[in-house]
C-alpha cells in the first residue's frame, strides 16, 4: 500500500478543504480495498447518494469518507442533526473512513466505523449556527467516537503502517451480523457492548454489568426495567456470536 497522496492535483484547487477532499479521494480510489468482501477496490459514489463517496463493486457496501490533518480520537464533527437521526432510524447510514494525513501528505491513520455501529448515543447534537451565518439556525451533529464500542473502531491504518489486509477483513466479518437487527433495537445492544468492553476483560459478571444500569437508564430514559433489558441483549449478543456464556450469570467476550 503506498500512502501517499498526489500533491500534484491540488494546484487547480485553493480552498483547504476542497485539496484535502481531492488528494484523500483520489487516494482511497487508488489504494482502498473493501473491508466487508475480498473485492481489492473502491469506486466513486453515484450522483443520487450524497452522503456515500465510495461503494464497493462487488458487495455494495457504500463507505463515507472524513479526511482530517488533526485528529480528535474523541469526536469528530458530522452533517446535520435531524438528517443523521433519520438516516440512523432508517438504516442508511454508510460505513464511515476517518483518515488522518501528516503535513506531508501521507496517510498516517485511517480507522473504519461500520454502518452498524452508528445510534443515537453516538451523535451529539451541536449548537445552532450564530444568527450571523450563511446557514443561521442550521444544527449539525457530532459523532462521538469515544461512546463507539472498541468492536466498532477498525483500524487499517496506524501511525503509517497498514494492518494486514486479513485482519481487517476478520473484524469486520465479526462484527456484521449486528447489520441483522433492526436499528430500533440495535441501540441497546451496541450500549450494552460498549458497556461490556469498558469492563476492560474478557470474562465479567452480570453484577458488574448492572454497575452500568443508571447510566444506561439515563440514554433510554423511556424504558423502566434496565436489567431484564440488560439480560435480553446478553441473549442477543450471545446469538451474534460476539459473547459467549460461561455460567450462570458469567461471560467471555469472544474474539
Ligand atoms: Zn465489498
Amino acid at each position: 500500500m503506498n500512502l501517499q497522496c498526489r500533491v500534484d492535483l491540488a494546484s487547480k484547487y485553493k480552498s483547504g478543504s476542497q485539496i484535502a477532499r481531492v488528494l484523500s479521494e483520489e487516494w482511497c480510489k487508488r489504494e482502498l480495498y473493501c473491508p466487508a468482501c475480498d473485492s481489492d477496490r473502491l469506486t466513486g459514489s453515484k450522483p443520487n447518494q450524497p452522503a456515500v463517496d465510495f461503494s464497493c463493486v462487488k458487495c455494495e457496501q457504500p463507505f463515507q469518507l472524513k479526511s482530517l490533518r488533526n485528529w480528535n480520537p474523541k469526536k469528530i464533527v458530522d452533517a446535520g442533526y435531524e438528517a443523521m437521526l433519520r438516516a440512523i432510524r432508517a438504516d442508511r447510514t454508510p460505513n464511515l473512513l476517518v483518515l488522518q494525513y501528516s503535513s506531508g501528505w501521507l496517510v498516517q491513520n485511517l480507522v473504519l466505523i461500520p454502518r452498524m455501529f452508528f445510534s443515537e448515543s453516538v451523535v451529539e447534537k451541536r449548537k445552532p449556527l450564530a444568527p450571523e451565518a450563511r446557514r443561521a439556525g442550521w444544527v449539525g451533529c457530532n459523532i462521538l467516537l469515544s461512546e463507539i464500542a472498541a468492536d466498532g473502531k477498525i483500524t487499517m491504518i496506524s501511525a503509517g503502517v497498514p494492518v494486514l489486509k486479513n485482519q481487517v477483513r476478520e473484524e469486520f466479518s465479526r462484527v456484521k451480523r449486528l447489520a441483522e437487527l433492526p436499528p430500533s433495537l440495535r441501540g441497546w445492544t451496541l450500549d450494552v457492548l460498549r458497556a461490556i468492553r469498558r469492563l476492560g476483560k474478557s470474562d465479567f459478571s452480570l453484577e458488574e454489568l448492572y454497575g452500568f444500569e443508571s447510566e444506561l437508564k439515563s440514554l433510554h430514559p423511556q424504558n423502566q426495567n434496565v436489567r431484564p433489558k440488560i439480560r435480553q441483549q446478553l441473549q442477543v449478543l450471545r446469538d451474534l456470536c460476539l459473547i459467549s456464556f460461561l455460567s450462570p450469570g458469567n461471560y467471555r467476550v469472544r474474539t
